[in-house]
C-alpha cells in the first residue's frame, strides 16, 4: 500500500500524526506543494519564505534525501502523484485558516470521487479548536475561562507521538534541489545574513531552541519574559508555526523540566503562552474574518489616519521614539521582535499615530520568521483594543515608560539604536529631553544623526482619546 504524506506547516518526522499512521501502514510518499493558488493575504511573506526553503532542506535530510517538492495547485499535483506512484491515500495534518479548511475540505471530496482516500489529523494543536465550546454550545470570546475551563480541565494534550520506528519511503522518491529551488523562496537580495547567523530553521533546531530554553531560562520565565535585552523566552514561535516541534512536545518537555510541579509560576505562565497560541487559532476558526475584520465591528467607524511618511517611519524605526525605533529595528534585521515590544510598538502604531492594525499587521505578516495568520491578527487586534478579550482602546502604552520599566539600562535601545550609545540612562528613553550639551558631548544632533519624535507622545495619545471617545459616541 502506497500513502502520499502531504506536509505543509509539520515540517518534522517526530510527533507527526500524519506521517506515523503512513508508517505503520505501508510505504509513504513525503510531499511537499506550495500552493500558487493561496489568496493574496496568505501569500508567504519574505522572512517565511527564507525559513520554509531551510525548513524543507531539513526536512528532507530527515527522510533520507526523499521529498517531493512541487509548486502550484494542490489538488491537481496530489491526483498526479497518486496516478504516478499508483497510490490510493492521502493523509495530513489538519490546518485552520479559513481558506485552507474549505481548500483542504474540497480536495478531500475531489480525491475521494477519483477513489483516492483523504485522512487528516490533529498535528498542530493542543485543543482543537471544534472540540471547546461553552456549556451553550457558543464558542469563548474570553481567554482564561476558554484555557481553564474549556481546555485545561476538560482534557489533558494528547502526548507526542515518538519517531516512526521504520519508515519505508516509496520506490522513486527523491529529493531535487531545482524543484526546491523552482519555489523561489530565496530573496535575490541578500538581506537575511544576520537571520541565517541566529537561527536554525529544522526540526533538529528548533529542538536545540527548546533545550536550550529548558536549560537556560524556563526557571525564570516568569520575570525575564518582559526583558527585551535577555534572552528570556523560548524562541520557539517561528518553529511551531511551521511544526517544526508540535506544541504538545514543547508542553510535555518543559512540564518534565520542571517535574511536572504544576504550581510553579514559571511552568504555569509558560503553559498559557502555548495557551494564547491556541486562543488565536480558536477565534480564527470561530471567527474567519478577523483576519482582515474589526472583531469588535464598532472599530468600522474610527476614523484612521492615513501618512505614508508615519507609516515610513515606523516600519524602518525611524519615529524618534527609541524604544519603537529598537523594537522595529530587531524586527527589520533579525525577522524577530520580542513580546512586549511588539505591543508597545502595535500601541505607537494604532495610538499614536492612528494608523490601521492591518497597516501593522501587514508589516508584520512580511518581516516576522514567525508570521502566523492566527496570532497576529489576534495579536493586532489586541493592541488595536478591536478584538476579543483585547486591551482596551483607552489604554496606551507609555513608550518612554515601558523603556525604563523593562529595558531599565536601555541596553536593548543601544543595541538596536547605536548611534545613542553614549547618552546616559537617564536620557535613553527620551533623548529629546537631554540638555543640548549631553546630546553635543555624546555627538548627537537630534533630526542628523538621530530623528526628532515624529509626534507628540502626550498630544497624540489625547487625539487617540478623542478619535475613540467620538467611536463611542457613534455607537
Ligand atoms: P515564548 O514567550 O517563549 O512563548 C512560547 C510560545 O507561545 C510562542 O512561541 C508562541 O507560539 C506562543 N505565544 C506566546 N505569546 C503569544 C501570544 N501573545 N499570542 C499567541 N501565541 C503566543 N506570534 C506568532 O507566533 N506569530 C505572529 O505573527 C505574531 N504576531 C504578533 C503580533 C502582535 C501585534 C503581538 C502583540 C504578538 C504577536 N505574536 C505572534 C505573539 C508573540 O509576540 C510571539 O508568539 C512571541 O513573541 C514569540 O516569542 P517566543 O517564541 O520566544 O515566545
Amino acid at each position: 500500500k502506497k500513502i502520499i504524506v502531504w506536509f505543509r506547516q509539520d515540517l518534522r518526522i517526530t510527533d507527526n500524526p500524519a506521517l506515523s499512521l503512513a508508517a505503520d501502514n505501508g510505504s509513504i510518499i513525503p510531499v511537499f506543494i506550495l500552493d500558487d493558488d493561496a489568496p493574496a493575504e496568505a501569500v508567504l511573506g519574505g522572512a517565511s519564505k527564507w525559513w520554509l526553503h531551510h525548513s524543507l532542506l531539513s526536512l528532507s535530510k530527515s527522510l533520507s534525501n526523499k521529498l517531493i517538492i512541487r509548486r502550484g495547485n494542490p489538488l491537481s499535483i496530489l491526483s498526479d502523484i497518486a496516478e504516478e506512484f499508483s497510490a490510493d491515500t492521502v493523509v495530513w495534518n489538519r490546518l485552520y485558516e479559513p481558506w485552507q479548511r474549505s481548500r483542504d475540505e474540497n480536495i478531500k471530496t475531489e480525491l475521494k470521487k477519483n477513489n483516492i482516500n483523504a485522512k487528516s489529523l490533529n498535528g498542530s494543536l493542543l485543543w482543537e479548536p471544534m472540540s471547546v465550546l461553552k456549556k451553550d454550545e457558543t464558542p469563548y470570546k474570553v481567554f482564561t475561562p476558554y484555557y481553564r475551563k474549556g481546555c485545561l480541565t476538560r482534557q489533558a494534550p494528547r502526548f507526542p507521538l515518538t519517531k516512526p520506528a521504520q519508515m519505508d519511503i516509496a520506490e522513486g522518491v527523491e529529493f531535487s534541489n531545482d524543484a526546491l529551488l523552482s519555489l523561489e523562496l530565496i530573496p535575490k537580495i541578500e538581506w537575511y545574513k544576520e537571520i541565517e547567523a541566529q537561527w536554525e530553521p529544522g526540526e533538529e533546531g528548533a529542538a536545540n531552541r527548546l533545550q536550550r530554553f529548558i536549560n537556560d531560562a524556563a526557571t525564570s520565565y516568569q520575570d525575564a519574559r518582559n526583558l527585551p535585552a535577555v534572552k528570556g523566552t523560548s524562541l520557539l514561535s517561528p518553529h511551531l508555526h511551521f511544526g517544526e516541534v508540535s506544541p504538545n512536545q514543547a508542553w510535555y518537555a518543559i512540564q518534565g523540566a520542571f517535574e511536572n510541579a504544576f504550581d510553579n509560576k514559571d511552568l504555569d505562565v509558560y503553559l498559557s503562552e502555548l495557551g494564547w497560541r491556541e486562543f488565536s487559532y480558536y477565534l480564527l476558526f470561530h471567527w474567519p474574518e478577523i483576519q482582515h475584520k474589526n472583531f469588535n465591528a464598532k472599530f468600522d467607524h474610527f476614523s484612521w489616519r492615513s501618512s505614508v511618511d508615519d507609516l515610513k517611519a515606523w516600519q524602518f524605526g525611524n519615529t524618534g521614539v527609541p524604544i519603537i525605533d529598537a523594537g522595529m529595528r530587531e524586527l527589520y534585521q533579525t525577522g524577530y521582535m520580542h513580546n512586549r515590544i511588539r505591543m508597545v510598538v502595535g500601541s505607537f502604531l494604532v495610538k499614536n499615530l492612528l494608523i490601521d492594525w492591518r497597516e501593522g499587521e501587514r508589516w508584520f505578516w512580511d518581516t516576522l520568521l514567525d508570521a502566523d495568520m492566527a496570532s497576529n491578527s489576534s495579536g493586532w487586534q489586541w493592541v488595536a483594543g478591536s478584538g476579543a478579550d483585547a486591551a482596551p482602546y483607552f489604554r496606551v502604552f507609555n513608550p518612554i515608560l515601558q523603556g525604563e520599566k523593562f529595558d531599565k539600562e536601555g541596553e536593548y535601545v543601544k543595541q538596536y539604536c547605536p548611534e545613542l550609545k553614549k547618552l546616559p540612562k537617564k536620557f535613553i528613553h527620551k533623548p529629546w529631553e537631554a540638555p543640548a550639551e549631553i546630546l553635543k558631548a555624546c555627538g548627537i544632533e537630534l533630526g542628523k544623526d538621530y530623528p526628532k519624535p515624529i509626534v507628540d507622545l502626550k498630544e497624540s495619545r489625547k487625539r487617540a482619546l478623542d478619535a475613540f471617545a467620538q467611536l463611542k459616541a457613534i455607537s
